[in-house]
């Protein structure tokens, strides 16, 4: 007789592995389903602001999440994008790239989010020639050089602090001419004395031979270029929110979930970037993750007394 899982919780980061726990411990029979573990954490420089932690890596952070989750019996299965989500009577199919099927009585989606691009001129074919968008991951190979950081909010002016220790000179080009994000971020920005801040700035194109050697940037009217050998697209992220037409999304793509975290599909919840509600963070994933999973596991526990 074919497997059906009690819950199958789709992401392999903080909501996910939250969710996993908190299901586990609840009495359900979970399989993960991920493409990779770590998610945006992994590619974050340092986390002060989780409770209980005062200072911690990102990349060390996801890495405790992953031990924790193994303390319990979770089923995973990594290595494969998730790419499709059904409801076939009562139960949910999940579909992988190499169109693999699991079955389950409920399904969280935590897919977080991904790296928005700017899709500007230049930016594809310098893509790892310069262009970037991890700067925990590739601010090291710019020892001594000078960069820029395309974006001046939260995402910016992280990395603007981290590439601070690495580079000769960081510009950060702010579209809206001011920083946003944490102010205690923000401070140790405008403190740098290697920072410069191009205000009311939007990036034109990226130019170079074989390597980035620049780029073109309007402000006040003009275009202005900037020659730097690494520029680092901080502009936010959008929701992986594309994986099933089970959900409603926002405008902006995320899943719109209720106050159980359900989504419009009864059974189907979601949790973390991928959703409509909430900050974007470690805390909040970590809470919808929770939330999603007991919501989840008395759905499931109905279901089954149902039968
Ligand atoms: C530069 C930066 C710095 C940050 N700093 C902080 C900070 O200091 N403190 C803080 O609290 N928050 C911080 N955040 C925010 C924090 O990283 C996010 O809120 C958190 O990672 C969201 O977790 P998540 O599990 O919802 O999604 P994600 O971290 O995006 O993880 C999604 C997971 O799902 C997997 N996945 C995606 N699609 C599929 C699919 N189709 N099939 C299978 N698996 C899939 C991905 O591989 C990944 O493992 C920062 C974010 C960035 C970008």
């Amino acid at each position: 007789m074919e497997e059906v899982r009690d819950l199958i919780v789709i992401g392999g980061a903080c909501a996910a592995q939250s969710a996993a726990i908190y299901a586990v411990r609840s009495g359900m029979d979970v399989l993960v389903i991920a493409d990779e573990y770590g998610g945006q954490i992994n590619n974050t420089d340092v986390v002060e602001n989780y409770l209980g932690i005062k200072s911690v890596t990102g990349p060390e952070l996801a890495e405790r999440y992953l031990e924790h989750m193994r303390e319990y019996d979770v089923s995973e299965e990594v290595g494969q994008k998730a790419v499709d989500v059904r409801k076939n009577n009562e139960l949910f199919e999940v579909e992988l790239e190499d169109g693999t099927i699991f079955k389950s009585y409920s399904v969280i989606l935590a897919t977080g989010g991904s790296r928005r691009k700017l899709n500007a001129e230049g930016e594809e074919e310098f893509t790892n020639k310069g262009v970037a968008y991890c700067a925990v991951c590739d601010g090291p190979l710019y020892q001594g050089e000078e960069v820029a950081v395309i974006g001046g909010g939260y995402a910016g002016t992280e990395a603007a602090v981290y590439l601070s220790d690495i580079a000769e000179k960081v510009y950060v080009l702010s579209r809206s001419g001011n920083l946003s994000g944490e102010e205690i971020t923000i401070n140790e920005v405008l403190d740098a004395e290697n920072v410069e801040i191009l205000r009311e700035a939007t990036l034109d194109h990226f130019y170079g031979e074989n390597l980035l050697e620049g780029l073109k940037y309007k402000q006040s009217g003009e275009v202005k270029d900037l020659k730097v050998t690494g520029a680092f697209v901080e502009i936010g992220t959008v929701p992986n929110s594309d994986i099933t037409e089970l959900v409603e999304t926002n405008d902006s793509g995320y899943i719109e979930v209720d106050d159980e975290r359900e989504t419009s599909t009864e059974g189907l919840y979601a949790a973390g970037d991928v959703t409509d509600k909430g900050a974007q963070q470690l805390v909040v994933s970590a809470g919808q993750g929770c939330q999603a999973a007991l919501n989840a596991s008395e759905y499931v526990k109905q279901q089954k007394s149902n039968n």
